[in-house]
């Protein structure tokens, strides 16, 4: 299902044209970043690229914003509005399984995101509307965010003012998404993406001889119980009509088959797409974990970890984004439905601030294998996501800040 198919659709065919002409620049970009992965907040050699890159096609920048963002200004020919158009850099612990020639030369680092591909449709962005300054009315804003993985980076980029002078009117960004074939695009209005909630549960109980239970208080049945009770937060307490998750993801305790542990830690994650149902969540989880040990005399305490806000799209900036994306990739291609995520993205605290969009460009391609779910070994794009993803960019970017 390639954008090429819906060739020269009225508005514009020269974005196509001129998009189409620096793929070889685009694809080397994102094997660039592909070949020299670096984790959250550590992301100093893949910045001063990037800085280097935009101050290489006359734009002004800020680097260190908040850790090590980067954030690149374009200024139009005239003055007018401020589109923000955001990119996250970091990469993951995963040693890559692919046998491509540019696989990961960091060993134990990838980026199994796609957001080798993010700063590579980003930057290629810039290049076009660098060249096409005189068609803007207004200023667009590259914001380049670290440690989206760890969901810590937006924030800090905020506190140290990459939505001002010029303030930031809209703001856009992408993802690269395996699960969805290359060809197509998914983007709706309200909360998009999901709220994220890192927790840790301790339950502690009194150790002793596996054979002689009365003198204990066993902590892993009392974990047990409280895995299979958080469940009902769901079932039971949220309404069917608000998506919400809980899941254990580590479960911690023991030393012996005929040792009573005196604790057991539990870990998990829970995402919601409103604030109502995110507090009520974190707030019942430990509520619910206190009364079950109470109840098995063991003790939990419930530690709040990692956190991020739902992404909520706003209305009229979707319209513009799916605009962009019909013009694309056609009508047809644009997903249908609910196409909400039960994961998260800390773009979600640069929309709370500005009206914007965050939205998903296929990158799978079962045919040709690549087909692996973010965030795994052998993750791939399929590099015709590249161009899609600079066209739709590059023509909300036009249409936003008129021509
Ligand atoms: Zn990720
Ligand atoms: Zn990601």
């Amino acid at each position: 299902m390639p954008a090429t198919k819906h060739a020269l659709s009225r508005s514009a065919p020269d974005v196509r044209a001129v998009v189409a002409a620096r793929r070889a620049g685009l694809v080397d970009l994102r094997r660039g970043f592909h070949m020299r992965p670096e984790l959250s907040l550590e992301e100093h050699e893949t910045a001063a690229a990037i800085a280097k890159h935009l101050r290489g096609i006359g734009l002004e920048v800020r680097e260190g914003v908040g850790g090590m963002g980067v954030v690149g200004l374009l200024r139009g020919a005239r003055p007018g509005r401020t589109l923000m158009i955001r990119a996250d850099i970091d990469a993951l612990p995963v040693h890559e399984l692919n046998a491509v020639d540019y696989a990961s030369r960091a060993p134990g680092k990838m980026h199994a995101c796609g957001h080798d591909g993010h700063m590579a449709i980003a930057l290629t962005v810039a290049e076009i509307l660098a060249d096409w300054r005189d068609r803007l009315a207004g200023n667009v804003k590259f914001v380049f965010q670290p440690a989206e993985e760890r969901a810590c980076g937006a924030e800090p980029m905020v506190a140290a003012g990459a939505l001002r002078d010029p303030d930031v009117d809209a703001a856009i960004g992408l993802h690269l998404w395996s699960p969805l074939h290359v060809g197509e695009v998914a983007a709706q209005p309200g909360p998009f993406w999901a709220s994220a909630d890192m927790f840790t549960l301790r339950v502690r109980g009194k150790g002793g001889h596996g054979a002689m239970p009365q003198t204990t208080v066993d902590p892993i049945l009392a974990a047990a119980q409280i895995v299979v009770a958080a469940q009902t937060l769901v079932s039971r307490e949220t309404s069917p009509f608000d998506p919400a998750v809980v899941t254990f993801g580590a479960i911690h305790g023991g030393t012996a088959s005929n040792v009573v542990a005196d604790e057991v830690e539990l870990r998990g994650t829970l995402r919601a797409f409103t604030p109502a149902v995110r507090d009520r969540l974190v707030r019942r989880l430990g509520e619910l974990a206190n009364g079950v040990a109470g109840a098995l005399r063991a003790e939990a305490e419930l530690t709040r970890g990692e956190g991020c806000i739902a992404c909520v799209n706003d209305v009229a900036i979707t319209e513009l984004v799916l605009r962009a994306a019909t013009a694309t990739v056609g009508k047809d291609h644009i997903s249908q439905g609910d196409t909400r995520l039960s994961a998260s993205d800390d773009m979600a605290v640069f929309l709370q601030a500005v009206p914007g969009c965050y939205f998903l460009v296929g990158a799978g391609n079962p045919e040709r294998g690549i087909d692996a779910p973010h965030h795994n070994a052998r993750f791939d794009i399929a590099e015709d996501a590249l161009p899609i993803g600079v066209e739709i960019m590059t023509r909300a970017a036009l249409e936003y800040l008129g021509r």
